[in-house]
């Protein structure tokens, strides 16, 4: 038996992870196989019920000292981060912090988002609704926010009773191993939390497992995979995807507030979010001074060395999404775009993009069409409110949009108008954990955050009591 399994431990896969700033190989780990990934399921079934029994105040308990593990080594873990996705180094830490209210929000809130709930008593009748966990998730993930889109998933899944296997994007597998590590050390059993290290075949090799439901982060056309995939068999399933997140800027908005705004919201993590801005429409009575604000704001965004303090836009994280980012931009200059700055991939080591801002650009192109997933932003002038609002809805995504005015009222009845899961004023490229994350459209099914995003982990059961 010793001898197979060092066998087997001699003939697995090994992962290499490579940081994105450098070109370099920084760490190589063991990577799962469908046998390793169906013994982790097969071991996370039989864990769940005996953690779904733990009591609510332990599995608290095991988040809390998770949390504070996170603040203990905030250091490390960002560094990593930066390490291997290109991330700087401040927005990295920025990820970590603002993880923690996040986590607050699920320790508050989760008790009494899955209490049994008394709905009727009459006539010896009694009617109550159970929540209960769905059992064994499969969360499959990406790398641009790996502690936000893990955490979203894991921390509620877990408090609400479920085994998670937790399969990290590859390339950013170290922190996603860094996740599973400090959910053990703070007491939540091995097997109910188990990391699956690989690319899209140990994803797909998941899929195959007996799991009771896939959260799923990532890109479009994965995601129809997966929903392609597990449609015969009725597996609940969650998808959130991409955007091509619109904001609109009125005549009466203050030009430079909103440009400074837009600037950070279209290229903060180098534009590689999901709720990046990606298209901007300004008012023509705007427009000009707007531009300029804009492109003097990127010009002082800083490029380079992600572990730089300084630095504000770090590494192109796949090195296949320049190629994507080199198309864009031959595209729109072939139809006539202004290109105003940047426009080329910057020489390596490593994978890196300039800041890029286009004027004159219309909904031909591929830039106000696809997901960008970079550094790239299109700026349109537009004549008045109605047709601001019917780019925005020329869209297969639905995830953000915004618009930034004085006037509330009317901000609140363009967005109304707007086909999208978060809509903003005056603010974009946020995330609240108060508020329910979803999109519409190609941007995906289902929700994460927000009371409703802890339930999901759940199915509720329907309770009809007679007295005898
Ligand atoms: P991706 O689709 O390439 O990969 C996502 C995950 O799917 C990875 O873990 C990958 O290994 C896995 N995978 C790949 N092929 C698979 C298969 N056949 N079966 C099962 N799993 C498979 O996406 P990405 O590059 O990691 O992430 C970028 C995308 O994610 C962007 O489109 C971005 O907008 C989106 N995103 C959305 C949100 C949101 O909340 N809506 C948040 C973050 C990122």
């Amino acid at each position: 038996m010793r001898h197979a399994s060092r066998a087997r431990e001699f003939t697995m896969p090994r992962l290499t992870i490579i940081n994105p700033a450098t070109g370099a190989p920084i760490d190589e780990v063991k990577a799962d196989d469908a046998g390793s990934v169906a013994a982790k399921a097969g071991a996370a079934r039989a864990a769940q019920p005996r953690w779904a029994a733990t009591p609510m105040t332990e599995r608290l308990d095991a988040i809390r000292r998770f949390r504070a593990a996170l603040v203990a080594e905030v250091d490390t873990l960002a560094t990593t981060l930066t390490r291997e996705v290109g991330k700087p180094i401040t927005q990295s830490r920025s990820e970590l912090s603002g993880l923690l209210p996040r986590i607050d929000f699920f320790l508050d809130q989760a008790e009494a988002a899955v209490r049994d709930e008394h709905v009727f008593d009459g006539g010896g009748m009694h009617e109550q609704i159970g929540h209960v966990p769905l059992g064994v998730v499969g969360n499959i993930s990406a790398w641009n926010y790996p502690y936000f889109v893990g955490c979203n998933v894991i921390v509620p899944a877990l408090l609400t009773g479920n085994a998670v296997l937790y399969k990290p994007s590859e390339y950013a597998t170290l922190t996603g191993l860094q996740i599973a590590r400090l959910l053990h050390g703070a007491g939540v059993p091995s097997d109910a939390m188990q990391a699956l290290v690989g690319g899209g075949e140990v994803g797909a090799a998941l899929l195959a497992q007996h799991i009771d439901g896939l959260f799923f982060t990532g890109s479009h056309a994965t995601g129809m995979r997966i929903a392609n995939e597990l449609a015969p068999r009725l597996v609940k399933l969650q998808l959130e995807l991409g955007g091509k997140d619109p904001t609109y800027v009125r005549a009466d908005a203050d030009a430079r507030t909103a440009a400074r705004s837009l600037a950070d919201g279209a290229m903060y993590n180098t534009g590689q979010s999901c709720c990046s801005v990606e298209r901007i429409y300004v008012h023509e009575s705007l427009h000009d001074a707007f531009v300029e604000y804009f492109l003097a704001a990127v010009a002082g965004f800083k490029v380079g060395d992600p572990m730089d303090p300084s630095t504000y836009i770090g590494a192109i994280t796949r090195a296949a999404q320049v190629d994507v980012l080199d198309a864009q931009v031959a595209d729109a200059l072939a139809k006539g775009a202004v290109l105003r700055c940047g426009g080329q991939r910057l020489s390596g080591p490593g994978h890196w993009y300039a800041p890029t801002v286009f004027t004159g650009v219309n909904h031909g192109m591929e830039l106000m069409r696809e997901e960008t997933f970079g550094p790239i932003i299109g700026i349109q002038s537009v004549r008045g409110d109605d047709e601001a609002v019917a780019l925005m809805n020329d869209s297969r995504y639905g995830l953000t949009a915004g618009v930034y005015t004085r006037d509330e009222a009317r901000a609140r009845e363009l967005l109304a108008r707007v086909n999208a899961g978060s809509v903003y004023w005056n603010c974009c490229d946020r995330v609240s954990p108060r508020l329910p994350w979803s999109g519409c459209g190609d941007s995906g099914i289902g929700l994460t955050l927000s009371t409703h995003g802890i339930r999901i982990f759940t199915r509720p059961k329907a309770w009809h009591l007679r007295e005898p």
